[in-house]
């Protein structure tokens, strides 16, 4: 995990939030290549799941919701983690987190009872267990900070914990407007706000997110064959378009007792990650459970009338909803490769060609012969035109750049050289075997 970190840093993928002035916990900027292998994934999944779909349709909700969505999502109530203060040193720490074999739901006895030490002093000395209710509060409109706290608890406003509730908020404006056969889906790409109390392991656990996610509307009574649809969806998705090794997904069917109470089936995605398994996507089975709770809460009816027969029900929702960042670590902890090239070690980012910042690197042999700068411009330009994202790079020598377009993950990097200038040939080298060819310009 450390040498990808240091990659991330070193070659402009990630960088820690707010870094010049000391960092800003949990949070994570993504620098120019770090944007390109971010959207090229985002872009992957719209594209596999709604554009090459005729049955998702996509949503872009506002991230402020009105707060009346986590009343009736239960977000308000239970969106909580559990906080534990240490009474000697005044640390804050996730008590299911710093404690082994206990849940969410612990009590300030059964944490007491694993005698677990503070990591920081080292002593045992606690306060009692206390929920932390994750989401992020702002106010919203003309509060001051002397208003008192009635006017403030008027204006509340919540960055939004998850993108989902935008989409069942939205279920009704399509249905009305759109009219979907069911099953169909409404999908979304946006930021996600949790105030973790204590943010680790790089962009697994921050405090600003990316998701991806699709509410699936099902009829209750044909839930599991769809759910398999979706999962084999899922599965297929990470394999040939992310270019992740299934055998480093471990598929885990949640236990009964471990699932949330509405929920019928869920499997966690679990990826291996260099530090050790994590969750890279959730696929749930969530019945009505949200819909109802908007029906409740609105007033208004979310019932789908059937087209044919006229009968009108509610629909259940299979929702797989995945983290950005978690699948961009996924997918860079995959292509991370360290081998030897002519008795050197090398660092490769072997990403596939779908997913790489650039396809090509064009750059002269010699930087400071300008007929064959001017050639490779030439070549330059008419890549370009033909792929986009291709670079340019005449810094160093060819070792150095090579080196560096590996550690990038460009898959091919072209030289001109002076046999170009005579028969319009230019050398090809490919990034996973260091192989060369000669290969005309025409061709390319
Ligand atoms: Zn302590």
């Amino acid at each position: 995990m450390e040498e990808i970190i240091s990659l991330c840093k070193r070659r402009g993928f990630i960088f820690p939030g707010s870094d010049v002035y000391g960092g800003f916990a949990g949070t994570w900027d993504f620098g120019p290549l770090g944007v390109a292998l971010k959207k090229k994934i985002m872009d992957e999944w719209w594209d596999y799941f709604v554009e090459s779909r005729d049955d998702i349709y996509g949503v872009d909700a506002a991230i402020l919701m009105n707060p009346r969505t986590w009343v009736a999502s239960g977000h308000t109530a239970t969106f909580a983690d559990p906080l534990v203060e240490c009474k000697e040193c005044k640390s804050r720490f996730r008590a299911d987190k710093i404690a082994d074999g206990i849940s969410e739901s612990v009590t300030t006895e059964e944490f007491l009872a694993t005698h677990t030490k503070c990591p920081v002093c080292g002593k045992e000395n606690w306060g009692p267990i206390r929920k932390f209710n994750m989401m992020f509060t702002t106010h919203v409109g003309a509060v001051l900070p002397d208003d008192d706290a009635e006017i403030a608890e008027k204006n509340i406003a919540y960055l939004r914990p998850e993108t989902a509730q935008g989409i069942f908020t939205n279920y009704k404006n399509i249905v009305d407007t759109i009219y979907p056969d069911i099953p169909f889906g409404l999908a979304q790409q946006g930021k996600a706000f949790r105030n973790e109390i204590s943010p680790r392991d790089f962009i697994l656990r921050d405090r600003e997110c990316s998701q991806m996610e699709i509410e699936y509307f099902v009829r209750p009574d044909n839930w599991e064959a769809e759910f398999e649809k979706m999962y084999q969806a899922c599965d297929d998705f990470f394999k040939n378009r992310m270019g992740l090794d299934l055998g480093n997904i471990n598929h885990l069917e949640v236990a009964p007792e471990d699932r949330a109470h509405y929920s019928k089936r869920t499997v966690d995605f679990m990826f291996n990650y260099p530090n050790g398994e994590e969750e890279l996507m959730g696929l749930a089975y969530r019945t009505d459970f949200d819909l109802t709770n908007i029906a409740r809460e609105s007033g208004k009816s979310m019932d789908y009338r059937d087209k044919v027969t006229g009968e009108a029900f509610v629909p259940h929702v299979i929702e797989p909803s995945i983290g950005v960042e978690r699948l961009v670590l996924a997918v860079l902890s995959t292509a991370y490769t360290e081998d030897e090239v002519n008795g050197e070690k090398r660092v490769v980012l072997k990403l596939p060609e779908n997913l790489a910042p650039y396809r090509f690197c064009v750059s002269p042999l010699l930087k400071n012969k300008p007929e064959l700068v001017a050639k490779a411009k030439e070549v330059y330009e008419i890549l370009r035109k033909k792929y986009v994202n291709v670079t340019w790079d005449d810094s160093g020598n060819i070792g150095k750049r090579y080196r560096k377009q590996d550690e990038i993950g460009t898959p091919k990097c072209v030289v001109i050289d002076f046999d170009t200038l005579e028969d319009n040939t230019v050398t090809v080298r490919d990034r996973d075997t260091t192989e060369q060819t000669r290969v005309s310009i025409n061709e390319l």
